[in-house]
C-alpha cells in the first residue's frame, strides 16, 4: 500500500455521511491532545494532513481519509476535554454509538499517552473496541518523553489498566520521532488485506 497516496474524503456528522463502498476501515481514537492527529500525520509522513492542535468545542465529526484508494483511515473525534459543553458530549456519544453500531471497523487503533496511566475515558473507549470484537491495537504515544527505565513498566500498566488480551499489541510510538511507525503500518496493512480477502 502506498502511504503517500492519501486524500481527504468527508467530515461525517451522521450515519448518512459514512461512505458506503465497503472498503476496510482503520479507526483511530484517543483523548484530546494525546497526539492522534500527529500519529496519523506520522503514518502518512505528512506535516499537516490531519490537523494538529485543533481546538475542541466545535461540531463533532468523524473524518475519513482514503489511503491508496484501498482503505479508509477514520479519525474519530477526541474525548475527555474538560471544557466541552454537555451538548457537545452528547453529540460525541451519539455519533460514536452510531459509528460503532454499524460494525464497520476492521482495525481499531487507540492512542494513549505513554507517560501516564490510562484515564477512565481511555478505559471506557478500550472496552468499546474490545466489546465490538474488531482487531485492536493500542499506540502508546509520546514515547520520546519517557526515560528508558519507564518504558517497560508504563507499557505494562497500560496493558493491565485497559484489560487488554494478550494478543492485543501495545505499540511504543513517538509521532515526533517516528518510533513505532513500521509496526503500526504493518497492523494497518494486515487488517486491510484481511478485509480485501473477505470481500473477494
Ligand atoms: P490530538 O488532539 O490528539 O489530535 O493531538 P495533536 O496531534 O494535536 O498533538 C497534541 C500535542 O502533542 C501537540 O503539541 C503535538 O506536537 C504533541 N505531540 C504529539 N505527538 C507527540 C510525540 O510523539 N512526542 C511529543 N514530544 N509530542 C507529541
Amino acid at each position: 500500500m502506498n502511504f503517500n497516496n492519501v486524500e481527504f474524503v468527508i467530515s461525517a456528522a451522521a450515519v448518512k455521511d459514512f461512505p458506503g463502498n465497503g472498503l476496510p476501515e482503520i479507526a483511530f481514537a484517543g483523548k484530546s491532545n494525546v497526539g492522534k492527529s500527529s500519529v496519523i500525520n506520522r503514518v502518512l509522513q505528512r506535516k499537516n494532513f490531519a490537523r494538529v492542535g485543533e481546538k475542541p468545542g466545535k461540531t463533532v465529526h468523524i473524518n475519513y481519509f482514503l489511503l491508496d484508494k484501498q482503505c479508509y483511515l477514520v479519525d474519530l473525534p477526541g474525548y475527555g476535554f474538560a471544557k466541552v459543553s454537555q451538548s457537545e458530549k452528547e453529540r460525541w456519544a451519539k455519533l460514536m454509538e452510531a459509528y460503532f453500531a454499524e460494525n464497520r471497523i476492521d482495525l481499531g487503533v487507540m492512542i494513549v499517552d505513554a507517560r501516564h496511566a490510562p484515564t477512565n475515558n481511555d478505559i471506557t473507549m478500550a472496552s468499546w473496541f474490545l466489546n465490538s470484537g474488531c482487531p485492536f491495537v493500542v499506540v502508546a504515544n509520546k514515547l520520546d518523553k519517557l526515560k528508558k527505565s519507564e518504558i517497560v513498566p508504563n507499557l505494562a500498566r497500560i496493558r493491565e489498566d485497559l484489560e487488554l488480551p494478550e494478543d492485543c499489541p501495545v505499540i511504543p510510538f513517538s509521532a515526533e520521532k517516528g518510533t513505532g511507525r513500521a509496526e503500526l503500518i504493518s497492523c494497518i496493512c494486515d487488517a486491510a488485506e484481511r478485509k480485501q480477502k473477505a470481500n473477494t
